[in-house]
């Protein structure tokens, strides 16, 4: 999983140009714009980025036409909890990540699922913490 997750981080170094905190996956690579490489402010947060990314194509998630509104909520939830266990099995702290889905809501106040993502990193820090 390191060793993953190590691999795609190196594909942020582009970037991606946009004015939007904004990441995308596809079947053979992620996208996360320029602005939201920088937001995040240390490994774990991109890791999370990267990771949520990484858990839509892992999971099947990159082709997104026929999916309900609903459906997409779901998927967010989903590849963000396969992306907080990756980064707790990479030995990475849960627990900045609650915070960072907060400045991401500050920035974003209508972000897809905003509210669930904060509550289901909370749940992933106090899994971890015990
Ligand atoms: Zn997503």
């Amino acid at each position: 999983m390191t060793r993953t997750l190590a691999l795609t981080l190196a594909l942020l170094a582009g970037g991606c140009a946009s004015d939007e905190l904004n990441a995308f996956a596809f079947p053979d690579r992620i996208v996360i714009t320029s602005p939201l490489a920088d937001f995040a402010q240390n490994h774990t947060e991109r890791a999370m980025l990267a990771g949520h990314e990484y858990g839509h194509i892992v999971l099947g998630h990159a082709d997104d036409r026929f999916v309900t509104d609903h459906e997409r909520r779901d998927r967010e939830l989903v590849a963000d909890a396969w992306a907080l266990k990756a980064i707790a099995e990479a030995g990475l702290d849960t627990c900045l990540i609650p915070d960072f889905f907060r400045r991401i809501k500050a920035e974003r106040p209508r972000a897809n699922a905003i509210d669930l993502r904060i509550a289901l990193a909370e749940a992933a820090c106090e899994r971890n913490a015990t």
